[in-house]
């Protein structure tokens, strides 16, 4: 009989994989935390999510009934939040983490964004001094080009922020609206992210990186659909910042066995993970490492290669 690698051994269980230093290239930092550790730092029970469609109305409509009159209450809970998004993190063994704050937040809740950004490096330093910390300023798609201007422009001042990331519903308007917000980000030296794939096709994905000359897709699950848009990714390096959980959640498929992220892997695309938001989908990134093995979609050594994919810079 074989004697299980160290490698096996260490893959094969939650508090092995826990261990290991891994990255979560995909999260939305202020629903990055767990709902009970929200609900031990400031009292509010928030409801589970139970999506019936998996739209992103769905989505959208939980965080406004059951989140945002908590958001509410302004810079305390920010950090409140903030905290449990961190706490999470190092309970997972993330050692990179790339991760956004919408980019209007601040505003819509009369934060201002100096000590939007002071909250967000003292949170950082206080709870998880150990992670290397990528901060990205969040778009949404539903908000006109000159708006989110007005809403960026605040923070480049503070050179803080390493990227943009681009969210919420992908038919909202066209990708092409959003040129010239990447291009001066990229301008910047902005890390350039955006969601496209989640809901749309193998087409919106390559539109998407080509349109705004992206270092990373975030999902990008709808490429899987189309053996040319996959050797694209591959052959331009662009790297998936992939989310089983909230694919799942969210019924873009029916589990980890038949998530398209082993297609994927197998057309030579580099492929990381993300936890999206483990407020509303439950699954850090150690829980979805686990279960990816636990079917067999990957074996650890497979595992070892798209945990390095984080890790590595990405540019
Ligand atoms: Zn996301």
């Amino acid at each position: 009989m074989d004697t299980p690698s160290i490698l096996t051994t260490q893959y094969s269980s939650l508090t092995g994989i826990r261990a290991l230093a891994k990255a979560d290239v995909h999260n939305h930092l202020l629903m990055g935390g767990r709902r009970e550790s929200i609900r031990q730092l400031t009292g509010a029970r928030l409801s589970p999510f139970r999506p019936v469609d998996g739209t992103i109305g769905e989505l959208d409509e939980w965080i406004a009934t059951q989140y945002r009159p908590l958001l509410k209450q302004g810079a305390g809970v920010f950090a409140l939040a903030l905290k449990a998004a961190f706490r999470q993190a190092a309970r997972d063994g993330v050692k990179v983490l790339e991760a956004s704050i919408d980019a209007g937040y601040g505003a819509a809740f009369g934060i201002p964004p100096a000590r939007v950004v002071a909250t967000l490096r003292q949170v950082h330093q206080e709870t998880a001094p150990e992670i290397d910390f990528r901060p990205e300023l969040g778009l949404n798609r539903n908000l006109s080009v000159r708006s989110l201007l007005l809403h960026i422009e605040p923070y480049l001042d503070f050179n803080y922020f390493t990227g943009i990331d681009l969210y919420d519903d992908e038919t909202a308007q066209p990708i092409r609206n959003f040129r010239e917000i990447y291009r001066f980000a990229r301008s910047l030296g902005l890390r350039c992210k955006a969601h496209a794939g989640e809901f749309g096709d193998a087409d919106s994905v390559i539109e998407a990186v080509e349109e705004l000359e992206l270092d990373s897709v975030q999902h990008g699950i709808g490429a899987a659909g189309s053996i040319g848009a996959m050797q694209w990714l591959a052959d331009h390096r662009i790297r998936l910042n992939v989310c089983p959980a909230s694919n799942i959640r969210l019924k873009r498929c029916t589990s980890y066995k038949t998530h398209p992220i082993r297609r994927l892997f197998d057309h030579g695309i580099r492929v990381a993970l993300g936890s999206d938001d483990v407020l509303i989908f439950g699954s850090g990134i150690t829980e979805q490492m686990h279960r990816l093995l636990k079917v067999k979609v990957f074996t650890p050594e497979e595992m070892e290669v798209i945990c390095r994919n984080g890790m590595e810079e990405n540019r």
